[in-house]
Parts: C-alpha cells; structure tokens; sequence
C-alpha cells in the first residue's frame, strides 16, 4: 500500500519455522532495523480458505498440499510494517524463496532451511501489499 508521499505499508508472515526455532524476536529486530512502523502485528491461525487465497497463484503446483499443511501446522505472526519503499526493502531484507539460494546476510539466506521453509512471507508489490493487508487485518487492527 503507498501513500501520495511514497510511504508504503507492507504484510509480512512469520511462518511456522520462524515460530519453531524461536526466532521471532530476532527476524522482527532485523525488520525494525529498516526503520520500519509496527501498524500491526497479531498472533493468527491461516485456515485452509484463507491459504487458499492467499496462495492462489501455486494452486496447482505439486507442492502446493505441503504448503497448506505447513503453513496451518502451528500460528503464524502477522505484521503490517510501515515506511518509505518498505515493499522492496523488506523484500530484499528476506532474500529469494529457496533458502538454500538466499545470500548469507538475508533472513532467509541466514535462518531458512529450503523453498518451503524459508521463515517469513513478505508483499511482493504495493498492489499486493493492499489486497494482503485486507486480506490479514480489519481496518481497526491498524494503527
Ligand atoms: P515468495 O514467498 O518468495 O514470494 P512464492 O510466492 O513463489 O515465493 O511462493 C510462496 C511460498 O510457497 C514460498 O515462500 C514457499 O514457502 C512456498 N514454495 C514456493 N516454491 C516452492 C517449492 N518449489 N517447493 C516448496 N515450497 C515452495
């Protein structure tokens, strides 16, 4: 989501591995270091309608079942984080999909285990970021 003044507000998932391995406090410190605003942030469980929606674009990839099992196997955190160019700097923060792949210094590079368990999700375009934050949070989550 962008404002007239370039101001973005971005979703990111904190995904079960994340939750797992207890790096919570350490994936959100590194977001906070982009000087990012917390707008929202919640402990959710995604069911199967939800994933569906939101993951509508691998429906029919193969691997697709895995992600629905994955993805509802424990809560996810969810954050709306707000600052200038956000989509594409906590894009880049999180690194490519395949853990395996990311660079060292990404939170996927750095903490993921592989292409479906690479820590967090993150919108990957203003128009997306609009449609996850509805799609994650009601109007008065958002502050
Ligand atoms: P990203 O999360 O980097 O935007 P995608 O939208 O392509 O990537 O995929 C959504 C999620 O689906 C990934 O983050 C990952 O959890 C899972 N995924 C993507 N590709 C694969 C794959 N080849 N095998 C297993 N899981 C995958």
């Amino acid at each position: 989501m962008s404002d007239s003044d370039g101001m973005e507000t971005t979703v990111v998932l904190l995904k079960p591995d994340c939750l797992a391995k207890g790096l919570v406090g350490e994936v959100v410190c590194r977001l906070e270091s982009l000087r990012l605003r917390i707008r929202g942030c919640k402990m959710i469980r995604a069911d199967e309608d939800l994933l569906r929606d939101h993951y509508s674009h691998l429906a029919d990839r193969p691997f697709f079942p895995e992600i629905l099992e994955f993805m509802q196997s424990s809560p996810l955190i969810a954050l709306a984080l707000e600052g200038p160019g956000c989509v594409e700097s906590v894009r880049r923060a999180l690194g490519p999909t395949d853990s395996a792949l990311a660079p060292k210094d990404t939170i996927r590079g750095l903490y993921g285990t592989d292409k479906m368990k690479n820590i967090a999700h993150a919108s990957d375009s203003v128009e997306t970021a609009r449609t996850e934050l509805d799609r994650f949070f009601r109007s008065s989550e958002i502050h």
